[in-house]
C-alpha cells in the first residue's frame, strides 16, 4: 500500500538537476554545476570571533528560544544594513529574520498562493522557487526576459491577463540568467505594481556581489521611494548565503505590515524562530565591521572567474555558444546555437560533458513554461582560474564529439 500522501505533492518533483548532481561524485570532474558559493570565500576567523562574542556577551540571547520575528541586534543589524545599499525609512520591524531566503520565499507562496492561483515568474528562474509555489498549488506563468531583465512590456500585459497573486522577480543577477534588470525597467515595475494592484516579489540574494567598480541599480527596495506607494506593493528577500555563509541560514523578509504579520504567524507554526545561535553570530559579524572587507574579497575572485569563464568560452567554444558576460552574481546563463552544425540541445551536451569531465545544468528545468532546450547555466563560483579554463576546454571537446 502506497503511504496516503496529500495531493500537493502531485505538482512538484525531484529536480531533473539532482539527477545529475548524482553523477558529480565522479573523480577528476569539474563542476560548473552547483549554485554555492565558494567554501574557501568564508570568512572563517570573523564568524569564529563572531559565534565566540555571541556566546560571551549574551549566553541567554544565543542558546534560548527566541522571538519568530528574529533576534532584535540582528533586525537593527540588517535595517542599517539595508540602508547602506540606499534603502530609505526602513525600520528593523519592518523586517523579519528567516531561516535562509528560501524561507522567505515559501512563507511568501504559503501566506499567498492557494491552489490555480496565478503568480508570474520570469522565464527562466530559480527551481526551488518553481517548485516551492507550485507545491500551494500556483498556477504559474512565465514572464520573457533578456539581457536587461524582465521585459516589461510583457510582464504588463501578463499582469493585465491573469491579474496574478504576485509577480516573483530576481532583478540583480538572477539564478539562472545573471541579468540585471535596468534602471529604467525597475521603475517601470514599480510603477506596474502600484497601477495594477499588484504584489512584486523581489529576490535579491546576489545584489552584493557585483564586479563593476559601481554598484548595480539599487534594488527595488531601494528605488521604492521614488515611486509613491511602491512600498505597499513590494515585498523583499535578502540573504547572508552567497556573500556570508549558506550554512548559516540567515535570510529576511521585508513587506507590507499585514503580509508581515502572516508570514509570522505561519513560520510560528513552521520553525518558530531562525536558530538564535545564528542570528546572533551574523549580528556580531555584521557589528563588526568586516563585511566591507569581505565584500570586496568575493566580488574581486568571483569577477576574476567571471572574466576567465567568459574569454575561455569565447576561445573553446566560438560562435557555437552565445552568451552576455555577466556583471555580477555567480552564473553564465548560456544558449548553444548549432552553428557548424554542432549539437544545440543542452541535455544531450551535458551528458557529453560528464563523459569528458566537466558537469554543468541544462537550462530547461529552470522554465515554468515552455522551456528553452538550447539553453545552460554555468557557475564560475567554485572552481579556480585555473580549472574553469580547463573545464572549459573540456566543453570544447564536449562539443567536438
Ligand atoms: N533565491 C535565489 C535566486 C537563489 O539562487 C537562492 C540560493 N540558491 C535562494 C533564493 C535561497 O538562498 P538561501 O535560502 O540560502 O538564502
Amino acid at each position: 500500500m502506497p503511504l496516503p500522501f496529500a495531493s500537493r505533492l502531485d505538482n512538484v518533483e525531484t529536480s531533473a538537476i539532482r539527477e545529475l548532481f548524482k553523477l558529480l561524485g565522479k573523480p577528476g570532474i569539474i563542476s560548473f554545476a552547483g549554485g554555492f558559493p565558494d567554501s574557501a570565500m568564508f570568512d572563517v576567523d570573523g564568524l569564529r570571533e563572531a559565534s565566540q562574542k555571541a556566546l560571551a556577551e549574551e549566553p541567554g540571547g544565543a542558546l534560548q528560544y527566541g522571538a519568530t520575528e528574529g533576534y532584535e541586534p540582528l533586525r537593527a543589524q540588517l535595517a542599517a544594513f539595508e540602508k547602506g545599499k540606499g534603502v530609505q525609512g526602513l525600520e528593523p520591524q519592518q523586517l523579519i529574520v528567516t531561516t535562509g531566503s528560501q524561507q522567505a520565499l515559501d512563507l511568501v507562496g504559503k501566506t499567498l498562493v492557494g491552489p490555480g492561483d496565478k503568480v508570474i515568474v520570469e522565464g527562466p528562474t530559480f527551481l526551488a522557487t518553481i517548485q516551492c509555489f507550485r507545491l500551494y498549488g500556483a498556477d504559474l506563468v512565465s514572464a520573457p526576459i533578456d539581457s536587461q531583465g524582465v521585459q516589461v512590456d510583457r510582464l504588463e500585459a501578463l499582469i493585465r491577463e491573469h491579474k496574478p497573486k504576485f509577480v516573483y522577480l530576481i532583478p540583480t543577477f538572477g539564478n539562472p540568467s545573471g541579468a540585471l534588470l535596468s534602471l529604467e525597467r525597475r521603475r517601470k515595475v514599480l510603477e506596474l505594481a502600484v497601477k495594477y494592484q499588484t504584489l512584486v516579489v523581489e529576490d535579491d540574494p546576489y545584489g552584493d556581489l557585483y564586479f563593476t567598480a559601481q554598484p548595480p541599480p539599487p534594488s527595488l527596495l531601494a528605488l521604492s521611494h521614488e515611486v509613491p506607494g511602491s512600498r505597499e506593493w513590494l515585498a523583499h528577500c535578502g540573504s547572508m548565503s552567497k556573500v556570508l555563509s549558506p550554512g548559516l541560514r540567515v535570510g529576511w523578509l521585508v513587506a507590507p505590515a499585514e503580509l508581515l504579520a502572516k508570514a509570522t504567524m505561519c513560520k510560528q507554526f513552521s520553525d518558530a524562530h531562525t536558530s538564535t545561535f545564528a542570528q546572533a553570530t551574523a549580528a556580531q559579524y555584521l557589528k563588526s565591521g568586516r563585511m566591507p572587507d569581505t565584500l570586496k574579497r568575493v566580488r574581486r575572485v568571483y569577477a576574476e572567474r567571471a572574466q576567465a569563464m567568459g574569454d575561455s568560452l569565447k576561445r573553446e567554444l566560438g560562435d557555437a555558444i552565445e552568451f552576455t558576460q555577466p556583471q555580477g552574481g555567480l552564473f553564465f546563463w548560456a544558449r548553444l546555437t548549432g552553428a557548424g552544425g554542432k549539437i544545440s540541445d543542452a541535455g544531450e551536451f551535458a551528458k557529453r560533458a560528464i563523459e569528458k569531465g566537466v558537469a554543468f545544468v541544462p537550462g530547461a528545468p529552470f522554465f515554468a513554461k515552455e522551456p528553452d532546450r538550447a539553453a545552460l547555466r554555468l557557475s564560475f563560483a567554485t572552481a579556480d582560474v585555473e580549472k574553469i579554463r580547463e573545464g572549459v576546454a573540456r566543453l570544447g571537446t564536449a562539443l567536438a564529439s
